[in-house]
């Protein structure tokens, strides 16, 4: 299997080849030359696997360069009882991702059982064990340097911790992130773990990220590497749970479902669509923002209009607080027939600060034949949607997964069965629980009293020549 770039111009490459890369050379996103297709009969059997079992079927047509034995093991030993579902105060399954049936037909697809809470570890933790497999294969090593404003840096630092030839440093904005949050973060005793406050807003600490990935010479010098959310390895280890989630819902695979996918930067409902691209029955994808809406607008207009940071709201579902969705250029891609030279002409002016529009376009005729649907939900939907839940099934929901189970609600077509994806536990977000609830969300047993242990953090001016300080005196040379 190859990869070639969704701007045309870069050429083609293996998994283990863009594993560790970001951005392909033209600007592009890499995307399988073409997707691998489940028959009927491999569906038929997938049924019957479990996580760790379908996540090699579905990887092993993706990592084609990787021993089947090799990532098999890396799989196995990924997906275990011991890394997610151990200490959810409501749940003993054994699964990786149970579902938990609301009413007939509709559920909810638990993401939320891995170190940190939230869907991304369900990638980010298989991201760290491939990172460090390949490494150590190549003999290199690998420094990355990231901002957070809370649950990507979280994911990334749990799944790094501790890894052979991997260092992670990682910017926050210092004392904006909550007291959870930054106790999940900065308790962390590994050695490889470097923590950086930023005296500075998040937007100062990314482009201090920026800075430091645009010097080339030290880029190349320090082995700067970066895990964001457009890294193929995450989006494909998240096709793994649309198939799960729709075995799991159904019960033979003539049956469909609707997914309804809370998004900000288009991962994790790309996976969705890719999975569909690959066979799997699923009947509509259903895409829920909070107030950032540049993703629903697109899919009622046909208008695509970035906003600039400024334009962002912060809102109580703030890891949807996106202002331009950085994997949509994956879809855009199969929308435009996987011509390159047209992505490109789009994202030209996506890339100077402007918009595209396909309303007058053949692209927005075929663009029912993917079957989304889109919703917006606010502060009172959410407020709402929780205590509704709350209250008609007796399960907590998170303030993203809320906006999820409205919109989902609101968009699915009748008799088709909706499985909402969890992508976060109410624990993170005790605030808005609390204002919806009138209580306190309960927590994990690995999470209770965090806030009370040491931190390891330190503090540093928004200045890039310390970054660079920094990182020059905890590298070896
Ligand atoms: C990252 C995140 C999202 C958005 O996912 P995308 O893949 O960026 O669309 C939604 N909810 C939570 C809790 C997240 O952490």
């Amino acid at each position: 299997m190859k990869y070639i770039s969704t701007r045309g111009n870069s050429p083609a490459k293996s998994f283990t080849e863009i594993l560790l890369g970001g951005l392909a050379p033209d600007g592009g996103l890499y995307l399988p030359e073409e997707y691998p297709q489940v028959t009927r009969a491999e569906l038929d059997t997938w049924r019957k696997l479990d996580y760790a079992g379908l996540a090699f079927a579905v990887l092993s047509k993706f990592a084609t360069d990787i021993p089947d034995s090799d990532l098999k093991a890396i799989i196995t030993n990924t997906y275990t009882s011991k890394v997610y579902g151990n200490g959810r105060a409501d749940s003993d399954s054994k699964e990786i991702t149970p579902l938990r049936t609301l009413e007939p037909g509709l559920h909810i697809l638990e993401l939320s059982n891995g170190p940190t809470l939230a869907f991304k570890d369900m990638a980010m933790q298989l991201l760290g064990n491939l990172f460090e497999y390949t490494l150590d294969k190549q003999h290199e090593e690998l420094n990355i340097v990231g901002a957070t404003s809370g649950d990507t840096g979280s994911a990334a630092e749990y799944a790094m911790r501790g890894k052979r030839g991997i260092r992670v440093f990682m910017l926050s904005p210092n004392g904006k992130m909550s007291a959870f949050q930054r106790a999940q973060m900065f308790s962390l005793q590994d050695p490889n773990i470097f923590n950086i406050a930023i005296n500075g807003m998040f937007d100062d600490a990314q482009d201090m990220v920026k800075a430091v990935s645009n010097d080339h010479a030290f880029k190349a010098r320090y082995m700067i590497g970066t895990v964001n959310s457009i890294n193929w390895a995450r989006v494909s280890a998240q096709v793994v749970y649309y198939f799960k989630g729709y075995f799991s819902a159904t019960k033979s695979n003539d049956e469909q479902v609707a997914f309804s996918v809370p998004s900000g930067n288009f991962g994790n409902i790309c996976a969705g669509h890719i999975a569909r691209m690959m066979g799997l029955p699923i009947g509509q994808l259903i895409l829920a923002t909070n107030e950032n809406d540049v993703l629903d607008e697109f899919f009622r207009t046909g208008a695509y209009r970035p906003r600039d940071t400024r334009h962002t709201y912060e809102t109580s579902s703030p890891s949807m607080d996106i202002s331009k969705a950085s994997n949509f250029e994956r879809f855009m891609f199969d929308l435009v027939g996987r011509d390159g030279s047209k992505v490109r002409d789009f994202w030209e002016r996506v890339d100077k600060g402007g918009s595209f529009d396909i309303r007058e376009t053949e692209y927005w005729y075929a663009l029912p034949r993917f079957d989304f649907a889109s919703g917006k939900s606010t502060h009172q939907d959410r407020l709402k949607t929780i205590r509704e839940v709350w209250e008609e099934y007796g399960v907590m929901i998170d303030t993203h997964t809320a906006d999820g189970v409205k919109v989902g609600l609101e968009q699915r077509r009748p008799n088709l069965p909706l499985v909402c994806l969890e992508t976060a536990l109410p624990a993170k977000f005790a605030e808005t629980i609390q204002e919806a609830l009138g209580r306190e969300p309960e927590r994990p047993a690995s999470m209770k009293g965090i806030e009370k242990l040491p931190q390891r953090c330190v503090e540093m001016d928004a200045d890039v020549a310390k970054l660079k300080a920094f990182i020059q005196a905890h590298v070896p040379q």
